[in-house]
Formats: C-alpha cells, structure tokens, sequence
C-alpha cells in the first residue's frame, strides 16, 4: 500500500468462485469490475487444494460453515477451478467490495455481483461467486498467499532473493 496526501493506492484479491465460473460469470464479472477503473496487474486459473483453502480462510475454522466452505472453494460442487486476479488503484478494497455487496447474496443491493449472482444453498452456505479482500492487511496476506511476486506485473510488498532448487515439470 501506498500512501500520499490524498490518495491511498492499494491493492486486492479477487475470486471469481468455482460457481462463478461454471455458470460462464467471468465476463460479466470481469466487466462489471471495470467499472472500478482499477487495474489488473496479476491473474491466473487455480485448482485449490485444501491446504490453500484452509489457509485462506483460516479466520473462520471453528465457524459451523466452514467445512462446506473449504469443498466449495475448493470445486467439489462446482468445478476445480478459481479464477484469482490482483486488481490495484486508488481504493481498491473499498471500490471492488463496493462492486462485489454484502457476503449474503440474499440482503447483497441485487445489482451488486452477489446480489445478481448469488445463492443460498439449503445447507446455508452463501455461494456468492467472488470474494474480495476486505482491509489492507487481509489483502496483502491473500495476494502473498495466491501469487508469487513474479506472477505480477509489478513488486507491491518486499522482496527476498532465496536459492531454490526444485525438481519443475517442463514442457517436452
Ligand atoms: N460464508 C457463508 N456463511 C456465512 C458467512 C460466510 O457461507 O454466514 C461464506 C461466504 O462464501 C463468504 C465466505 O464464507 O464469502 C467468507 O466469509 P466472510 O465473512 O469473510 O465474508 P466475505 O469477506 O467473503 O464477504
Ligand atoms: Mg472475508
């Protein structure tokens, strides 16, 4: 995060959920966030294992929805698919959560993403197709956790140089 006068410049997570995609959203959700203004400076197509799911929800283990919100993330109802996407400029956490509504798609302004897009399943847990970082420090633990600084277009925390050697599965 950046500060100045007038101008907090930062940076947000943003997931389109597996039911995003397999109801064909991108689009539509990738659009309507182009209302922000924001910019897109990092994004790729994850399949979340649990450790990830776990980790990034990790504020609500304890909660009575949370193993259901682990299989959800995850594909288990949907597809094994998330679309993460870094998105930064002037008030990003607040414009993009704007753009995305309340978390229950049910009271979310209908004309929000979740409000036009979300369910409620009979078991409760709200599917509501993107989730966005909600304070600075959420965000910066969420983009650190979902991308390695390469996978953006810009450094946006620091850095470390570390010597790893891995065996890679490369193309043939
Ligand atoms: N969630 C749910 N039931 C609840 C609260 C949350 O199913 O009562 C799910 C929902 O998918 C939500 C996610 O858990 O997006 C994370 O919850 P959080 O409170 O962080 O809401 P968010 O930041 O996504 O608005
Ligand atoms: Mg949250």
């Amino acid at each position: 995060m950046v500060e100045n006068d007038d101008v907090t410049i930062e940076q947000t997570l943003v997931l389109i959920k597996p039911d995003g995609l397999v109801k064909s959203l991108t689009g539509n959700i990738i659009d309507k966030l182009s209302e922000s203004e924001l910019v897109i400076v990092g994004a790729k197509v994850v399949s979340v294992d649990r450790e990830l799911a776990e980790t990034h929800y990790r504020d609500l283990k304890g909660q009575k929805f949370f193993d259901e919100l682990i299989e959800y993330i995850m594909g288990t109802y949907h597809t094994k698919r998330v679309l993460a996407m870094v998105y930064e400029g002037e008030n990003a956490i607040k414009r993009v959560r704007h753009i995305t509504g309340d978390t229950n798609p049910e009271s979310a302004n209908p004309t929000s993403l979740r409000g036009k897009y979300g369910r409620i399943t009979t078991s409760g847990v709200f599917e509501n197709v993107v989730h966005a970082s909600s304070c600075p420090e959420d965000a910066k633990r969420e983009i650190q956790l979902w991308f390695k600084p390469h996978e953006l277009t810009k450094v946006i925390y620091d850095t470390r140089e570390e010597e790893v050697t891995k065996r890679e599965t490369v193309w043939k």
